[in-house]
């Protein structure tokens, strides 16, 4: 039986969250006489502090209830909210599968929380018996699986998801930050069915709102509450509440950039793939491709020193450079300088 209160860390249990005062009156219409506001103004006012008008539209759009929705600043303010809720400093661990989106460390280490880390196999996929037998090991309290995983680009299947929830003792976070430019389904359809699952998902990629700062995590109403429980009263501004608002009612736009992104994630990879520079373009799911070079750094600084920044991940995957889909005159621009270097290739090497 799992039993969401034995991972939560008794100080949180224990917790009075503050009660705003749009918590003990939350209706719109009235004289407001209770926040300290300046009565004057058009931000004057403290944003609501559980975003309802922005869950209303995603339960929508997801399919799940407004309560099991947690709004943050940024699905960053979401990793360090659970290690606050579930891992005690010094004492906890977590899990993740390297290499993998770098947040998860630093959060773990703020909230000086032992990370344990699982290497990908050599085609990035998931070794189930190494990672099983790590979980039997030691009591993991946070598990992060980032699919489509930065800086590899590829998405693990929805089997491999469920085998590791259905073993793990503790929360099993599902990064999904690239989850629109991915043929894979997305895990928010299991949190029905698993008590220990959440789903993170982010307005900063393929909806365009980086920076707004807008998050989200999906999971049953129980762990929402704990998050609401810890995060501050208005995490997220009045601005950014209706910038996400604003983007998400913007469907075919969406959709039409998105369509744009995946044709040039296509074309950018079939041309550097023609490239001689070029060892191997990884498949990608995300809106990124992950691109082996003869060498890494060469090519990094070449592209700097022409004003083409991206992003060098040799120190991660060797010889390894993640570049981002851009516009197709940014990805032409990009192929075009690449062809260059190549044929200059005699000078650099
Ligand atoms: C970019 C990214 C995020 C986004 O974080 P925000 O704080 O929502 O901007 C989350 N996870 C991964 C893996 C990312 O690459």
């Amino acid at each position: 039986m799992f039993e969401l209160n034995k991972l939560v860390r008794t100080n949180i249990l224990a917790l009075s969250p503050y009660s705003s005062a749009r918590d003990e009156f939350s209706g719109s219409e009235g004289v407001f006489l209770d926040a300290n506001e300046n009565p004057y103004g058009t931000l004057n006012r403290y944003p609501d502090p559980y975003q309802k008008e922005l869950k209303d539209l995603l339960a929508g759009l997801k399919g799940v209830g407004r309560n099991e929705i947690f709004v943050g600043n940024g699905s960053d303010e979401v990793i360090d909210l659970l290690f606050r809720v579930f891992c005690d400093p010094g004492k906890d661990k977590a899990l993740t599968f390297t290499p993998t989106y770098g947040m998860y460390d630093v959060s773990a280490a703020i909230n000086a929380i032992e990370m344990i880390k699982v290497p990908l196999t050599s085609t990035f996929g998931i070794d189930l018996e190494q990672t099983l037998a790590k979980m039997d090991q030691s009591a993991v309290k946070l598990t992060f699986i980032c699919s489509p995983n930065n800086p590899t680009g590829n998405a693990f299947p929805i089997e491999i998801i469920e085998k590791i929830l259905q073993r793990n003792q503790g929360i099993v976070v599902v990064d999904e930050a690239y989850i629109d430019f991915s043929s894979t389904a997305s895990a928010i359809q299991l949190i029905g069915s698993y008590p220990n699952l959440v789903v993170t998902q982010t307005m900063s990629k393929a909806r365009g709102l980086a920076g707004a700062r807008v998050g989200f995590a999906y999971a049953n109403s129980a762990i929402i509450n704990l998050l609401n429980k810890v995060k501050p009263p208005y995490n997220v501004s009045a601005l950014n509440q209706r910038a996400a608002i604003d983007a998400l009612s913007n469907e075919p736009g969406f959709e039409d950039q998105l369509k744009t992104i995946l044709e040039e994630r296509f074309r950018l990879s079939s041309d550097l793939s023609g490239l001689s520079i070029v060892q191997m373009v990884y498949p990608s799911e995300a809106n990124f491709l992950l691109v082996a070079f003869d060498n890494a750094n060469t090519v990094y600084n070449e592209l700097v020193e022409r004003k083409i920044i991206v992003r060098n991940r040799n120190s991660v995957v060797q010889n390894c450079i993640r570049i981002t889909v851009g516009t197709p005159e940014e990805n032409t621009l990009l192929i075009n300088t690449l062809k260059q270097l190549e044929n200059e290739k005699s000078t650099l090497y």
